[in-house]
Parts: C-alpha cells; sequence; structure tokens
C-alpha cells in the first residue's frame, strides 16, 4: 500500500466510526462500506473530502449519496433481504451504493438515466472488478427482462412507489425508497407478501428526483 492509499484507509475506517456513532449497527454493513474505496466514485475536486460524510456533486446536477444515506438504506434492506439476494438498483450515479451493495454480497443490477454517468460506472465496476450489471434506461419502469428482485432500493425521490417497481419484487421481496415532495422524502419500505403490499415509514431525507414515467416529469 502506497502513502495516499494508507490515509484513504485511515480516512475510511474514521468515516466507519462515525457511521457507528451516529446509530449504524448493522455490523455487515459497516463491514461492506469500511471495504469499497469512496475515494475511486468522486470527482477529481472532491478527492480530499471522500470520507466526509456528505454528498458531492458528480455532474450532470447529481450527486453522489452520503455515506449515512447509503449505511442507512442498506442496513434496511439487509434486515429484510439477505446476501445473495438479486437486488435492482435504481440511480446507478457514481456507481457507490451499486459497489457497496455488492461488498455485501448481493448479485447487483442497476440502471441509470444520464447516458454520460451510465458509461463512467460501468467503466469503473470494470476497471475495479466490480460484477454489477447495469443498463441506460427509465429506472423507475424497473427491469423486466430480469424480474423478479428480492430487493429494490431507488436512491432518487420518487412521488410515489412505482407500480412496476412493486411488480418487480418476488413474492416477499421488498422496495427501499425515499417517498415524497421535491424538497424532502421519507425513507420508505414496501414489502410484498404474496399480492398484498406492506408499508413502513422512517426517516426525512433530501434526494434528487427520480425523473421518469413513474417519477417526476
Ligand atoms: N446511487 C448513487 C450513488 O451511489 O452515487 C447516487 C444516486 S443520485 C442521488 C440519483 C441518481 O438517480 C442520479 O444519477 C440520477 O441521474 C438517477 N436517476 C434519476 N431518475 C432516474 C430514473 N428514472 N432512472 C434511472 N436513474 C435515475
Amino acid at each position: 500500500m502506497n502513502e495516499s492509499e494508507k490515509i484513504m484507509a485511515a480516512r475510511r475506517s474514521e468515516m466507519v466510526r462515525d457511521l457507528r456513532r451516529k446509530g449504524i449497527i448493522d455490523e455487515r454493513v459497516l463491514e461492506a462500506i469500511g471495504s469499497v474505496e469512496r475515494h475511486r466514485f468522486v470527482h477529481e475536486e472532491s478527492l480530499d473530502y471522500a470520507y466526509d460524510d456528505a454528498a458531492w456533486p458528480i455532474g450532470y446536477g447529481q450527486t453522489i449519496s452520503q455515506p449515512y444515506t447509503v449505511a442507512y438504506m442498506t442496513s434496511l434492506l439487509a434486515a429484510r433481504c439477505s446476501p445473495p439476494a438479486k437486488v435492482l438498483e435504481i440511480g446507478t450515479g457514481s456507481g457507490y451504493q451499486a459497489a457497496v451493495l455488492d461488498a455485501l454480497g448481493y448479485r447487483v443490477y442497476s440502471v441509470e438515466r444520464i447516458p454520460e454517468l451510465y458509461e463512467r460506472a460501468a467503466r469503473l465496476f470494470r476497471s475495479l472488478g466490480i460484477p454489477v450489471r447495469c443498463r441506460l434506461a427509465d429506472g423507475s419502469l424497473g427491469w423486466e427482462e430480469e424480474a423478479p428482485f428480492e430487493g429494490i432500493m431507488v436512491t432518487a425521490a420518487a412521488p410515489d412507489c412505482p407500480q412496476h417497481l412493486l411488480g418487480q419484487l418476488s413474492p416477499d421481496g421488498c422496495l427501499v425508497i425515499p417517498v415524497g415532495g421535491q424538497d424532502t422524502q421519507q425513507m420508505t419500505v414496501c414489502r410484498r407478501s404474496g399480492d398484498r403490499f406492506e408499508k413502513e415509514l422512517f426517516h426525512h431525507f433530501a434526494f434528487v428526483p427520480l425523473i421518469g414515467r413513474e417519477g417526476w416529469n
């Protein structure tokens, strides 16, 4: 390990301690977050701050999610759906959340609607040897050809739970999604039980909007 890798590794460990202090208690999630090199996923200009608990711009008006948010959503998913489940992420963005899901042992599929972000993330996954399957499309419609999924995670704000995503859950699958207005949303878990869906509501967050047929215009 060279000097700068050692510095990044130390910052990553400190970030994990910070997440633990903030209430993230799932050790599997903390271990996965501790193993993913977030500095590979941020833009050059955010490199020094890669392990701060903050969202940073990744271009095209989008952001890499804050580590706390990634840990929070991943904990909600991991409590309901264990690896190696097949999981779909909507909103690949930088690729960081998908890489954390992969590190946990999920079989990860991810959809992005902005071509430049999709291409950058796909290149990064290839170069880091991360086996996330990704696709350029409107993720509010899911990924029909690969359904069903035991878990679906949406990393953009939706006005409601998209019917296409609910329909692509396996019979006991769950959807983790921030639902609300364009300013703040409530983290929502929608659990399928056969033909029925049960909703649980959690903390408030502020995400960029899910743009698409079952999102915002
Ligand atoms: N998960 C990302 C990460 O780890 O960097 C952060 C996601 S960023 C907060 C939200 C992403 O959702 C953006 O990249 C945005 O382009 C994408 N997005 C918005 N609407 C979408 C849609 N309908 N289908 C797919 N991606 C969408």
